[in-house]
């Protein structure tokens, strides 16, 4: 195998990265795994953040700025569901901003949806993605680039 010069199509790409909103306030990074390490092409990051990547060197860093439509999109205030109350094991903690996974009866596809009410008649869930309307200031820097087993490339992701 040859180690790849660049971050190209089929390339395990490991990097530091610190998201944050417009307001400066960090809202993610790698410190706390040593590095993110993700198969570059397949769309396991966004995919402007891939555009933008492709290209970079180890030891290059660089600031990337996403709109919302190049992120998570613009909040849809339709995007709402009400659960009814009794549709909740009783002894269920809900908590405002809590994170809840239900699946769409007609396809069976999980989607996340958050609490945003508690109300007497049921639970409001959002189902925009909470960075849905943010811009996002994503800062990188490469720390490793190595070819991808076929076993990766076959589940198109890092391992
Ligand atoms: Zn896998």
């Amino acid at each position: 195998m040859t180690t790849p010069q660049k971050v190209a199509d089929d390339v395990v790409v490991t990097l530091d990265y610190e998201l944050r909103l417009d307001s400066g306030e960090i809202i993610d990074s790698s410190v706390d795994v040593e590095g993110l390490s993700y198969l570059h092409g397949h769309g396991e990051i966004l995919p402007a953040l891939e555009e933008a990547l492709t290209g970079m060197e180890v030891g290059e860093e660089k600031g990337v700025t996403l709109t919302p439509e190049q992120g998570y999109g613009q909040p849809d205030p339709e995007a709402r569901v009400v659960i009814p109350a009794a549709s909740f094991p009783p002894d269920m903690p809900l908590d405002l901003g809590m994170e809840l996974t239900l699946e769409d009866q007609m396809t069976g596809q999980l989607v996340q949806a958050y609490v945003t009410e508690i109300r007497a008649d049921g639970v409001v869930l959002d189902l925009n993605h909470p960075l849905a309307g943010e811009n996002l200031h994503f800062y990188v820097k490469i720390l490793g680039l190595r070819e991808a087993t076929a076993e990766e490339l076959a589940h198109g992701h890092a391992h």
